[in-house]
């Protein structure tokens, strides 16, 4: 067992300054940054993990807590170690978790799905997601620009934003966006919580005159359960949301009446990767789809297309049977930390040992966030 005895663990908080903030209905951002975290055991095992949190916080959390804690620890030890940092710091037990799973894969000669017992899908679609907003009048021509790209680039499943501006606008937007790539693609709109019931109900009329929308995402805050179930009686589309629910004691409500179509919790959100398992897989009990929210990383994204990889269809249709996971297609350098890159709107589940693929450390090193506040 001294192979899994955890000797170091090192930490590389990034951060990347936008060349022109993009944002949703929540506002714009600025910057992106990302938190990544290698654990290496006295046998020279290497897994890496992601967290996501303000980076001052997430620093100091590992420097004088967490990392003390871990060295010395025993990686097969995993659940009791997860369980004890949850306590400190919810969002570091995210990343602790997936570079423990990694490490104990590898130690196995396993793929990460593998250990989990074997993928049903080799492969997983994604769909490209815009931050469809930037402070210029402009803003509409930006965001066609952009998916005309994604389009390009052979993104068939799209998700656009709106309830940044008046429905009036945003109305447009998705009229010109249905008007020019309608026939080609699948879309969905993600309001961010950003309106009440009366305000969501605007939508229904034009959502009814495409066979296309994919779903209605967050209408309105995720806690006002008892309005998702009336909304989703009435709206034309399938209703998603949950993005920030932590765990699946925290979805009951809304399985339990049915408040949505489609959950979409987030890795990095959870409190590790096997609490976001179990949340796909209450989703799945449930008869919900389940089409996983990934936003900062590409190491979250993965171990997310590895959780939806070894999850039971959820449609006999051939071609439909499982749900797409969310692909940044911004402005984003830590989309390319790893070398997986979608294929005509897909992505090929890795086989390799552990997360089976190599994580570019010139990249992160030229991204070091430079310790100053933000
Ligand atoms: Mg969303």
């Amino acid at each position: 067992m001294n192979d899994f005895i955890i000797e170091k663990i090192d930490t590389y908080p990034l951060f990347y300054k936008l060349k022109e903030p993009y944002g949703d209905a929540n506002g714009p951002k600025k910057f992106r940054e990302c938190f990544l975290i290698r654990i290496t055991t006295r046998s020279g095992l290497v897994g890496w993990g992601e967290c996501v949190d303000w980076l001052p916080a997430l620093q100091l959390s590992f420097e004088k807590r967490i990392t003390p804690y871990l060295v010395g620890q025993t990686v097969t030890d995993r659940e009791l170690i997860i369980r004890q940092v949850q306590g400190w710091h919810q969002r570091a037990a995210s990343g602790i978790s997936m570079a423990l799973t990694d490490i104990l894969a590898q130690a196995a000669g396993l793929s990460i799905c593998e250990l989990w017992g074997g993928a049903h899908q080799g492969v997983i679609p994604v769909y490209a997601s815009f931050q469809s907003y930037t402070d210029s009048p402009q803003w509409m021509d930006t965001s066609l620009q952009r998916i005309d790209k994604a389009v390009d680039e052979g993104f068939t499943l799209l998700k656009i934003k709106v309830g940044a501006r008046p429905f009036k606008e945003d109305r447009v937007h998705v009229e010109r966006v249905q008007g020019a790539y309608g026939d080609r693609i699948q879309l969905a709109i993600d309001g961010n919580q950003s309106y009440d019931v009366g305000a969501a109900k605007q939508w229904f009329q034009l959502l009814q005159e495409w066979d296309n929308f994919l779903w209605f995402e967050e209408p309105i805050p995720t806690d006002r359960v008892h309005d998702y179930a009336m909304l989703r009686t009435l709206s034309p589309i399938p209703l998603a949301g949950g993005e920030n629910v932590v765990d699946a004691t925290k979805f009951i409500p809304l399985l339990r009446q049915s408040a949505l179509d489609i959950i979409q919790p987030d890795v990095m959100h959870h409190k590790g990767i096997d609490a976001f398992r179990t949340t796909l897989a209450m989703g799945r009990e449930f008869g919900m789809r389940c089409s996983p929210h990934t936003y900062d990383g590409a190491l979250s994204r993965l171990y997310a297309i590895f959780a939806q990889a070894c999850l039971a269809p959820w449609s006999k249709m051939q071609g439909d049977s499982i749900e797409p996971v969310e692909w940044d297609v911004m402005e984003n350098p830590f989309t390319s930390l790893l070398s997986l890159k979608p294929e005509r709107g897909q992505v090929t589940v890795p086989t390799g040992r552990g997360i089976g693929v190599e994580i570019d450390e010139e990249k992160i090193r030229a991204h070091l966030w430079d310790g100053s506040l933000y």
